[in-house]
């Protein structure tokens, strides 16, 4: 008897973070529109999730189809070395538009992981171009998470991106604590202390700081002082060290600003961004720079194959025409009051240590991890889509939700805080 799809997805596809031989259930999805996502059987799901940050608009927009239908009856990709197009130069005019005017030198990559490495790259060569050659090292806090190839794993943090496993492989960086202050709340004392000590010893080694600006997302969800950004970036002019900011998650609206940062009013050297840069149709990906530092690192040594792919340009450019086209400020304050007063009530779970809200992101953070497969199971037969890990139970919906499936989203989620969900 032949294999049913879900047998042959279990015996031979790999899924994110699995093993082959004892794999997580996988649910079937048929289709998606707007906020829901319809599974083989027909059950239909409210997406809390955006797809991991990328699905700003829904899923099935006639808009973004449209500008990628358009796209795919000119060119579906097309080399990027010495050949430029349309779609290309509109996507940059989009991002840079959206950006302060020192950022006028962007990189088109194919994910997230490798606008990451491009970023590590351009410090790097930065400084190799430089008569300060030694500065080879980077710097970054506990919990971040920054990708999964070897460069951004080597800043992702050593346990949770396993760093034992690749020992002697991944290059060694340096971590220090991630702040203890929270966002809105002014800097704790002794907060940078780390830092400072380690930079005072060895700045001169040191090519630049990476961080996830504001929230740390993967790694720990966690929401920090803007306070903390600003002392850093005096840090970074102090020791003459470049400060990458990470805005793959966090970029175009999702903590309530276009781009985290601007909650801090300072801006990094150089920047990165993917995710929602498409509203998650395609992936693509950019690193940012500004001319003066661009003409330093000289000829850049990467060259994707799918660089500035056509169908992924054309849509990002539409994308954000889209969003900024919308009251997505508005939706995203909306979003938040729901959050804050409909996760509230998780606080008195004995199984909850915090919760936490800061634009469209809401965190439930628990004591005991959870058990995915039993939690997931919970979720979807209560027709949502949540997919926590370990002591993280969050949503981050599509900004088009409305109130009342918002608020179904946290029911569910404050429903599923009970014991058998936890191990
Ligand atoms: N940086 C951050 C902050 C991320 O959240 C992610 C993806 N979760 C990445 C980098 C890596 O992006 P990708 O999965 O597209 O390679």
């Amino acid at each position: 008897m032949s294999k049913t799809d879900n047998e042959f997805d279990k015996d031979h596809i790999w899924h994110p973070y699995t093993s082959m031989k004892n794999p997580l259930p996988c649910y079937k999805v048929r289709s998606c529109y707007g906020v829901y996502i319809e599974l083989d059987d027909s059950r239909r799901l409210i997406d809390g999730m955006s797809s991991w940050w990328c699905a700003v608009h829904g899923y099935n927009n006639p808009i973004l189809n449209k500008a990628i239908e358009d796209q795919l009856k000119n060119m579906s990709h097309i080399m990027f070395g010495g050949i430029t197009h349309q779609p290309a130069i509109d996507a940059a005019e989009a991002v840079l538009s959206l950006l302060p005017d020192d950022f006028d030198s962007l990189f088109f990559a194919d994910s997230g992981s490798v606008a990451v490495e491009v970023s590590l790259k351009m410090a790097l060569q930065y400084w190799q171009n430089s008569d300060k050659k030694e500065k080879t090292e980077f710097i970054t806090i506990r919990r971040g998470y920054h990708g999964d190839t070897t460069g951004a794993m080597s800043v992702t943090d050593p346990d949770n991106g396993m760093h034992h496993l690749f020992k002697g492989i991944i290059p060694e960086h340096n971590f220090v604590s991630r702040p203890r202050s929270r966002f809105g709340e002014p800097l704790q004392e002794g907060d940078t202390e780390e830092l400072e000590i380690l930079l005072e010893e060895k700045h001169e080694k040191v090519a630049a700081i990476i961080l996830e600006p504001i929230v740390q997302g993967a790694g720990g969800m966690w929401f920090y002082s803007t306070e903390y950004l600003v002392k850093v970036k005096e840090l970074c002019e102090k020791y003459n060290i470049l400060l990458i900011f990470d805005e793959i998650a966090t970029g175009f609206g999702r903590t309530g600003k276009l781009f985290a940062f601007e909650h801090a009013g300072i801006i990094p050297d150089i920047l990165c961004i993917g995710k929602a840069l498409t509203g998650g149709y395609m992936t693509l990906s950019a690193t940012i720079t500004k001319r003066q530092i661009a003409e330093q690192i000289g000829t850049l040594m990467h060259g994707p194959t799918f660089m500035a792919n056509p169908l992924a340009t054309a849509v990002a450019t539409a994308s954000i025409n889209l969003l900024m086209n919308s009251n997505w400020q508005e939706r995203v304050q909306n979003i938040e009051l729901i959050l804050k007063e409909h996760l509230a009530p998780a606080r008195e779970s004995e199984l909850v240590r915090d919760v936490r809200v800061i634009g469209a992101i809401g965190v439930v953070e628990t004591t005991r991890s959870v058990n995915v497969e039993k939690i997931q199971e919970f979720f979807v037969n209560n027709g949502v889509w949540i997919r926590p890990f370990g002591t993280l139970l969050y949503i981050m919906p599509p900004f088009i939700i409305n109130s009342s499936e918002l608020i179904t989203l946290c029911n569910i989620l404050i429903e599923s805080l009970s014991h058998e969900y936890f191990e």
